[in-house]
């Protein structure tokens, strides 16, 4: 006998807050390293905004906050977490600045599972396993894939630093990067769930408990994001694909969808799928490639011609927008290389 599968009908969600894309965006990724001394000091805000222009560019992400836990501005409420070594402590104010002047949106990024800082100083606000270890990269091993749970108090100290951001800069919209279900054994995860009579023993009542959390989560910060800044675009990165995704399409402005084709194990066969998937939820897609050879942080590397273009052709012809990725380098100095690369690779492809 066939075996009968459940259909779920879907209901379009309300989509009042959908934000319609500009084609040519960069991410301009930033986690610097507290060790690095002398960052921001060859930074030239006219020369930044200048280079971005020169290559079409019309909306660049840049950083408030980064994994390692910095923050790029002048903030009052957390001055210890400013960038030791940051010589200009308005940064991210000049960068947003400079690019308005030249008719660049600047939406900006900050973290919010991962954070070196925070989990140094609050190692009860992180994610604990099942069997009662801390989750994410052990102690000594390199790597800031610490997991925070935002079911516990970081939740509140997560949202002092986004108001700071958004009463004081002009930002154009929030990128919250790192926002994935996790199975979360941590007391205040196992308390909700022990109060609510459920099981956290359970695996599969700890999973439904993190989807739950995460769109809970999710809807709560865009609120509070709207509140403040109405109508600024949001999105929430590595929330994945699959069924779930859809639960909490109302609570973003686009999808910007991080696939990096070139890189393993997801990969160019990962790419089109996310696209596909993604477009049909009724959002504007901005589909992000690189131009690193491989992989994030891939500092000194350039992609080659052909694998750019056709990262940038497939997003076209998948119906989304192109975002490229890019690093700037720790002194703030803009790499006029990569915007080279974009210049000639993504004219071909695409209109403002
Ligand atoms: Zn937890």
């Amino acid at each position: 006998m066939a075996r009968r599968v459940k259909e779920e009908k879907y209901i379009m969600p309300d989509l009042e807050h959908r934000f319609e894309a500009p084609f040519r965006q960069i991410h301009m990724d930033f986690h610097t390293h507290g060790l690095i001394q002398g960052v921001g000091t060859q930074f030239d805000p006219e020369e930044f905004a200048a280079t971005l222009e020169k290559a079409h560019v019309n909306s660049v992400t840049c950083f408030a906050r980064c994994h390692h836990g910095w923050m790029y501005y002048d903030s009052k409420l957390f001055p210890e977490r400013v960038h030791p070594h940051l010589a200009n402590r308005n940064l991210l104010k000049e960068q947003i600045e400079a690019c308005h002047r030249h008719g660049i949106r600047v939406p900006v990024y900050t973290s919010v599972q991962w954070d070196m800082e925070t989990v140094r100083e609050h190692p009860e606000w992180r994610v604990i396993t099942a069997d009662g270890r801390l989750a994410g990269t052990p102690p000594y091993e390199p790597g800031f894939y610490r997991h925070l749970c935002y079911n516990t108090p970081y939740r509140d100290w997560f949202k002092s630093h986004v108001r700071e951001v958004l009463e004081t800069l002009p930002v154009d919209g929030m990128f919250y990067d790192i926002v994935v279900p996790r199975d979360c054994s941590c007391s205040y995860c196992k308390g909700e769930m022990e109060r609510r009579g459920l099981d956290p023993s359970d695996e599969d009542v700890r999973l439904a408990f993190a989807r739950e959390s995460m769109k809970n989560f999710v809807e709560d910060i865009s609120q509070f994001t709207w509140a403040i800044r109405p109508g600024i675009s949001i999105y929430y990165n590595s929330a994945g694909t699959g069924i779930h995704f859809r639960d909490h399409v109302s609570s973003l402005s686009h999808i910007e969808f991080d696939a990096l084709p070139s890189t393993d194990p997801e990969g160019y066969m990962n790419f089109p799928l996310m696209a596909r998937y993604h477009r049909n939820t009724g959002l504007d897609c901005v589909g992000q490639t690189g131009k690193f050879h491989r992989w994030w942080g891939d500092f000194h590397s350039y992609k080659n011609q052909a694998a750019l273009e056709y990262d940038c052709f497939q997003l076209l012809a998948q119906g989304c927008k192109v975002m490229i990725g890019d690093q700037l380098p720790p002194s703030g100095k803009i790499d006029a290389e990569v915007y080279r690369l974009v210049i000639t690779r993504q004219d071909r492809c695409t209109t403002r």
